[in-house]
C-alpha cells in the first residue's frame, strides 16, 4: 500500500470513527482509534475497516465501500454476508462519509 493511499484510507476511517459515533457497527460498543501496534499484540477492540461486501465478491480497491468495527467483531463475522438491512445502515453510513471525503479534496 503506497504512502498516499494508506493517508487516504486513515483519513476516510477517522470520518467514519465521527460518523458511527466512535461505536462498532456490530455491537454499538465504543471502539479504540487504529494505534498501528508494533508490539505485535491485537487490538481486539481497535476500529477495523468492515467491508460491506465479502471479500470473494468484491473486485477492484473499494475500501471505501466500508463501515467500521471491532477487530473482534469483524473476525466474527468473517467472510459472512451482512444481513440485508445491515447492508442498507452500512451503505448509508459509507456514502455519507464518502460525501465528506470527496469534499474535502
Ligand atoms: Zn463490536
Amino acid at each position: 500500500m503506497g504512502k498516499r493511499r494508506s493517508e487516504s484510507k486513515k483519513r476516510y476511517m477517522s470520518i467514519l470513527m465521527a460518523l458511527q459515533y466512535g461505536k462498532c457497527f456490530h455491537c454499538g460498543e465504543r471502539m479504540f482509534p487504529c494505534q498501528h501496534r508494533t508490539d505485535g499484540r491485537t487490538g481486539l477492540l481497535e476500529a477495523t475497516i468492515e467491508h460491506i461486501v465479502p471479500k470473494a465478491k468484491r473486485r477492484g480497491l473499494d475500501w471505501k465501500l466500508a463501515v467500521l468495527a471491532h477487530r473482534k467483531c469483524n473476525v466474527e463475522r468473517s467472510d459472512k454476508p451482512l444481513p440485508r438491512r445491515d447492508v442498507t445502515r452500512a451503505r448509508a453510513l459509507a456514502s455519507e462519509a464518502q460525501t465528506i471525503y470527496s469534499e474535502e479534496m
